[in-house]
């Protein structure tokens, strides 16, 4: 096809469904997409999801062969790369979806400044950052007022991808090789039609009964897309719509959890600061304990408090966990060892193959009681009950920690006593300034 060439540049949004870039520039002309290999995001990466990354923008370019088209790979910095590849296709015009993390922001406005030819597109979020509003126009602090308004807003209209991309009609330059990167864990099938699958799966085998399976701690009970959702190989507008329509409190439960992930990317947009800063700005006086032991001891699993040492070895040997044990390791790191949350914070966004800036800060902030959502600091989690309510045959803890018996209470030997432990907590926060 002859016409000005449009340039698809992907991101955090590996996919092609759902894709408005991508459908706004084959209806201008022929499309060629790129990923470009940014040292300042795959550089200090760990190496899971370095990976994660990689076998994802392979499948990616699958699915352009697919659809007749070319998806380039190149490295460097996008402000660098990007003008060369445009004079070298003739690309009247670069198309991305919008990204809203501190350091894309930065990287879009150099790259701008670059190139004036780019048009930004939403996408990475159902309702991205800036929408979801009160009446008076100001933003929402507390998750169930901005649930309101996001299930209120129009339905998701998921956009079908282009049947076809249409290449351009001189010869493009070499493809570029996709790099093979180890990884330090098993990773997940790879790429969008592994994501659709996933979905589906979810939505008719297990959406139903997700009010009453989701605090599972094995992660049974969770759809298991949060890794492609943040590499943008699912859109957060096909995965809601997929039960949007849906009745019941499954469908409605899961719902409101990917309006989390909106909330959350909402208020990083506003707050960048948050990325090591507390939500509320009396904590940054509290006292976390320096304790180097205990915290090697939580990031290696061997607490001696069962469902803490499972998480933590699950999140190791997987990158992935569930809500629930993200919660229970996180406050018992913040509250029962009063170790300073980024230290955490730090270790799960190294682990996590879902590591993303916004929920990881948000939930650990959320997790620690530092302000977000209002959610009360004295709330602390009994790591015993919690096992026994949420693994009640023992088979998680058995899984991971084979040495407690399936048993929930502390090991002989357990760096603390939680229920002492929640005392010297709270008797800390009340004599905070
Ligand atoms: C301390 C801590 C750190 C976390 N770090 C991350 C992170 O780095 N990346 C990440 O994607 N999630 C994070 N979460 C949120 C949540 O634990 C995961 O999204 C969820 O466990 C993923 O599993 P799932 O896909 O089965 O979720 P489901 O229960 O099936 O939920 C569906 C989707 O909703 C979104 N979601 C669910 N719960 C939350 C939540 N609390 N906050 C934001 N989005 C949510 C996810 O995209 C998820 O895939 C964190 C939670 C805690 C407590």
């Amino acid at each position: 096809m002859s016409g000005p060439v449009q340039l698809v540049w992907h991101r955090g949004d590996l996919r092609t469904h759902d894709h408005a870039a991508l459908v706004a520039a084959v209806a201008a002309g022929s499309t060629v997409g790129v990923v470009i290999l940014d040292p300042n995001v795959l550089g200090p990466a760990s190496p899971r999801r370095r990976a994660w990354f990689l076998e994802n923008v392979r499948a990616l370019r699958v699915s352009y062969e697919a659809l007749g088209g070319t998806l380039l790979v190149r490295t460097g910095e996008p402000w660098l790369v990007l003008p060369v590849l445009c004079a070298q296709l003739r690309a009247q015009r670069v198309r991305a979806l919008r990204s809203h993390t501190p350091y894309g922001r930065v990287r879009d406005q150099r790259t701008a400044a670059a190139l004036a030819r780019i048009t930004w597109h939403d996408g990475l979020y159902l309702r991205a950052p800036g929408h979801v509003r009160a009446r008076s126009g100001n933003p929402f602090t507390v998750f169930g007022a901005f649930f309101r308004v996001w299930r209120d807003g129009p339905a998701p209209e998921p956009l079908e991808p282009p049947s076809h991309i249409p290449a351009p009609a001189h010869a493009l330059a070499e493809c570029g090789e996709i790099p093979t990167a180890p990884s330090d864990v098993p990773l997940p099938p790879a790429g969008e039609a592994a994501a659709l699958a996933a979905l589906r799966e979810f939505a008719e085998r297990r959406a139903l009964a997700y009010a009453d399976t989701r605090d599972r701690l094995d992660g049974a009970g969770g759809a298991r897309l949060s890794y492609y959702l943040n590499i943008g190989a699912l859109s957060a507008a096909t995965a809601a719509d997929a039960l949007w329509h849906r009745p019941g409190t499954g469908p409605q439960k899961w719902l409101a959890e990917l309006a989390w992930r909106d909330f959350l990317a909402d208020l990083l947009e506003r707050h960048p600061e948050l990325i090591g800063r507390a939500f509320q700005p009396r904590w940054e006086r509290f006292h976390w304990r320096a304790a180097e032991p205990d915290f090697v001891a939580w990031r290696d699993g061997r607490t001696g408090i069962p469902a803490v040492d499972a998480a933590m070895r699950q999140l190791r040997a997987t990158g992935w966990i569930s809500n629930r044990a993200r919660m229970l390791a996180a406050q018992f790191l913040s509250k029962h060892l009063r170790i300073d949350w980024r230290r955490g914070e730090r270790v799960f966004y190294e682990w996590l193959l879902d590591a993303d800036r916004a929920s990881n800060t948000g939930n650990w902030q959320w997790a620690a009681g530092l302000g977000i959502d209002n959610v009360p600091y004295f709330r602390v989690f009994n790591p015993v009950a919690q096992a026994e309510q949420h693994d009640p045959d023992g088979t998680w803890l058995q899984r991971w920690v084979p040495e407690c018996n399936g048993d929930p209470r502390p090991l002989p030997g357990a760096i603390v006593n939680p229920a002492q432990a929640r005392r010297d907590y709270l008797a800390a926060v009340e004599a905070l300034p």
